[in-house]
């Protein structure tokens, strides 16, 4: 009999990772606050149900991909008013928690699961849009290894390369660590292609010159943030599409947030939400939603 799965939260993430466990054979319970969601999640195979809760009525694991923390622990543990799910999640369940959040969040609600003898792995995702569309995600678990091996049997389904962080919240720690860094070699690319500029080079060679030299990093390898060097890239579509610098922003305040947390020093990190920051709200024009190596755009002199 095929496995089932609740699938709370089907926006640009969730609806293409929930489509993928249906054709990786899953019977997908799936539910969001938003019908044209769940409109595109029902044309995609997915039994359609009026709430979280019908949505985890006797199923083999629940999935969730919702925009934030608090959203993640009130549909977890409840608002006082409204039930959470760990009261109606059954115990043989696995849960797993796929969306961006603070690791204490994620230690939260596995706290929660477990008084209830749940068993519970946040497990965010590296790769945007297309990836959740296309099964290519990364995914860093956070969890015991057992429900680690289990987590597997979903997560396969909807990505390419799974990862144990740790034990739960390690893979939200993981995910803010990678897209810290992810955001420096972003600005700094930017800054030396700019600077490159300003002293008469052309940016395609001295990519080509970086790459092959100490300076080569993924930023400057597989996203060239200057337009014209790299085909088929946000910087060569306008910004559009790809990671908007809003995510970038949400991701960076986490890692601040972690850095408070654990006494960590994080000078190029505070640095690089504070770029990010100036970025999309220069020149008087709201660049949340253009792809984050928009940035380069800060840097310009033109
Ligand atoms: P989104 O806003 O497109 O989707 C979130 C969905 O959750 C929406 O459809 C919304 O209606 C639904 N929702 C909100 N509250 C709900 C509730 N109480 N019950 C049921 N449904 C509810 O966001 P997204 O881009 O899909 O991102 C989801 C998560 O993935 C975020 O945590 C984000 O940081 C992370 N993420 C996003 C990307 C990306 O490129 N978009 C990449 C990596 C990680």
């Amino acid at each position: 009999m095929a496995k089932r799965v609740a699938f709370v939260g089907l926006g640009n993430m969730g609806g293409g990772m929930a489509a993928n466990l249906v054709k990786g054979g899953f019977e997908v319970n799936a539910f969001d606050l938003s019908e044209t969601a769940t409109a595109q999640a029902k044309e995609n195979g997915c039994n359609v149900v009026s709430s979280a809760i019908a949505a985890v009525a006797e199923v083999d694991f629940v999935v969730t991909m919702l925009p934030n923390g608090s959203i993640v622990e009130s549909v977890y543990i409840g608002d006082g008013k409204t039930p959470g799910l760990l009261d109606a999640i059954p115990n043989t369940a696995l849960i797993l928690d796929c969306s961006t959040i603070a690791p204490t969040n994620a230690r939260a609600v596995g706290a929660v699961a477990s008084e209830k003898s749940l068993r519970f792995v946040d497990a965010p995702v590296s790769g945007g849009v297309a990836a959740a569309a296309a099964g290519t995600l990364a995914f860093m678990v956070g969890g015991a290894e057992d429900d680690f091996e289990e987590a597997k049997l979903v997560l396969t389904a909807m990505g390419s390369n799974i990862f144990r962080a740790g034990d739960v919240g390690a893979g939200q720690a993981a995910k803010i660590c990678n897209n810290m860094l992810l955001a420096v070699h972003m600005a700094g690319t930017a800054e030396a292609l700019q600077l490159g500029v300003d002293n008469g080079l052309d940016p395609a060679v001295l990519s080509e010159i970086m790459l092959k030299s100490s300076g080569c990093n993924w930023s400057l390898e597989k996203y060239n943030p200057m337009p014209g060097v790299m085909e088929g890239v946000p910087s060569s579509n306008n910004y559009e599409g790809g990671f908007l610098v809003n995510l970038m922003l949400k991701d960076l305040g986490l890692a601040m947030e972690a850095s408070l947390n654990s006494q960590s020093s994080v000078p190029m990190g505070a640095a690089a939400r504070n770029l990010f920051n100036l970025h999309k709200h220069s020149s008087g024009e709201d660049k949340g939603d253009k792809d984050f190596s928009s940035i380069q755009q800060f840097y310009s002199k033109t």
